[in-house]
Order: C-alpha cells, then structure tokens, then sequence
C-alpha cells in the first residue's frame, strides 16, 4: 500500500511504483552515477566550461587528454591537469546526493550496487562501502606505475600537497614525487582512460555486468551516456526490461530510453533534490 507524502507530489507514477516494488519484493537496486552528481559540490563536469585545459598555446578537450598517448606524449602537462583537478575532489563535500546513496546502501544492504564514473572517491567519503562501490574510472588519489612493473596501486604521495594551481606543471621535488620507486618510470593516476579497457582487478568490469544481471531497479544518476561501461549497463537493463529511473538535469540517451520504457522515468534536475526524496520514500513506503 503506498502512502501519500508531502514530498511524493510531483515524482511520476512510474517511479512511485517502480521505488514501492523494489522495496515491497526486497528486490535489488543498482545505482549507477556519473560527473553530474558531483556537480552541487563544486567538481565541474567534463563537458562544462572548466573541462578544457591550455598546454603552450593549445587548447585541449578532456577526450583529448584523458589518454595514454597524451600521457606518453606529454607525462608533466597530463600530471598537471590531474593535480589541478584533485585539488576541485579534494575540497569538495559530499552533497546531499552522495548522502542519500549512502542511506540507500545502509537500508538495503547485499542488495544494494553502486556503479560509479566518478574519480573523485565522494561516495566513499559518504559512508558507501568500498565493497560495494565499484569505481569502474579509478580513483585520483591513487597512482600506479606507468610501466606496470608490479609495485601495485598506491596513495598519490604526500608532498604533492592538495592545491595545485591551474596551468602549472609539475618540475624539480614534485616531479621526482611522480616517479615509481621500484623501477624509476613515471607514475600515472589510478584512472581508466579514454583509449584504454576496463577490466575485473582494477575497475570491477565483470562484477559491475553481474550486477545489472542482479538488479531489480536501475537508478542512473548526473551521466551523459557517453562512456562504454555505463551504456552497457543501461542496455542490458532495458533488454532485461527492469524500471530504469534517470536523473539529469537535461535530457540525454539514458533519459529517452527510461521514458520509453514501460516502468522508467525522467526525473529531470538537480541530483541532490531528487535523490533525498526518493530515498525518503522507500524508507516511507517499507
Ligand atoms: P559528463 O560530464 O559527461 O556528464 C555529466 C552529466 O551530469 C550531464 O549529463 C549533465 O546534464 C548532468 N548534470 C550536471 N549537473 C547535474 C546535477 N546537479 N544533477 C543531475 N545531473 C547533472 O560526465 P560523465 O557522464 O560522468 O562522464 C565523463 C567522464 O568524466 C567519466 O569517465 C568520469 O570518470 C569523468 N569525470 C569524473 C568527475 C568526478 O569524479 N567528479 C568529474 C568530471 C569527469
Ligand atoms: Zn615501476
């Protein structure tokens, strides 16, 4: 039986039956989030305007440097794009967004995956466990050899500090910081890049497929639809004809498919003013 809240006005139908459902047959639920759930605290996306990065006189797209062969090209310049990025993950909070996945994973527990692009460890800093939080792009706080000598994935080290400035690249103390100490190549970010392939050990691929096959109910949360993991995912649920409810501020491929789909919806704005109240009414309705 579903109870009329004071929050539940304006949340579609579909959604209102597709929350009450999951709870009522303690299905399970995969939360997949991308760089919009960030967005409330102050980490700007990709696409925005502080996405781009001057190297000399060129002006590039993060699609151009969130690569190994930028990084080949250029280690210094690509290090310090990632540094001046941490410093936004570093002073960022979590958000009431992050807080209500947290909750989420507190009341569901085993039956509760989130799937996330995020690098910027948020969700953990929320209270979602690293059990089950599969950062399928990596962490910025962490590095591993670039060479892949076998030293392991690591914290990024100390004396790079937490502010680094814009267009600044590392040099001297800092730069002999980057290099692996166990065979002298540079280090690189513990980050999935855009011309390399997901996998099990580092970035959770086969477990983030066995959860879309698990999952009663699909949140997808602040993603363009632009990366290969989170299509699949979004694929393979509407293929298995689960509710698919997509939060964004504007329209995207996920948002067409979840208002096509016969249990999804659209909710569209603002992560941290949807989510809250989503999981206000699944703890309502239990
Ligand atoms: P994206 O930048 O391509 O898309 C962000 C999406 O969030 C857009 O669709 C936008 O409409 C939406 N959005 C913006 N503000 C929102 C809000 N307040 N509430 C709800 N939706 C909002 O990001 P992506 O899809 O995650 O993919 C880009 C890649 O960038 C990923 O690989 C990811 O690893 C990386 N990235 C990570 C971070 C981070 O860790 N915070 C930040 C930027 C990029
Ligand atoms: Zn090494």
């Amino acid at each position: 039986m579903v109870v009329a809240l004071v929050t539940d006005a304006d949340i579609p139908s579909n959604a209102l039956h597709a929350l009450s459902q999951v709870i009522a047959s303690r299905g399970r639920v995969l939360a997949l989030t991308g760089a919009g759930i960030s967005a409330e605290s102050g980490i700007p996306t990709f696409r925005g305007p502080e996405g781009y990065w001057r190297v000399g006189s060129v002006n590039y797209r993060p699609e151009e440097l969130a690569t190994f062969a930028a990084f080949q090209r250029m280690p210094a310049e690509i290090w310090g794009w990632y540094l001046h990025r941490r410093s936004f993950c570093r002073k960022a909070n979590p958000n009431p967004a992050h807080l209500a996945l947290a909750e989420l994973e507190r009341k569901l527990g085993d039956r509760f995956v989130l799937v996330t692009q995020n690098v910027d460890g948020l969700h953990l800093r929320a209270g979602n466990s690293l059990e089950r939080t599969y950062q399928i792009h990596g962490n910025i706080d962490y590095v591993r050899c670039a060479a892949e000598c076998g030293t392991g994935i690591r914290a990024l080290p100390e004396g790079l500090g937490t502010d680094w400035p814009k267009d600044t690249i590392p040099s001297g103390d800092h730069l002999e910081l980057l290099h692996c100490d166990g065979c002298g190549a540079f280090l690189r970010p513990h980050v999935l890049w855009f011309d390399e392939y997901y996998d099990e050990e580092r970035y959770r691929f086969e477990s983030s497929i066995a959860a879309i096959e698990a999952a009663d109910l699909l949140l997808v949360i602040g993603t363009s639809g632009a990366t290969n993991l989170p299509m699949q995912i979004v694929q393979r649920a509407s293929q298995r004809g689960i509710s698919i409810l997509v939060i964004n501020q504007d329209p995207s491929p996920f948002s067409a498919i979840a208002a096509a789909s016969e249990h999804g919806a659209f909710l569209q704005g603002a992560a941290g003013t949807w989510l809250p109240r989503l999981v206000e009414y699944m703890t309502v309705v239990d």
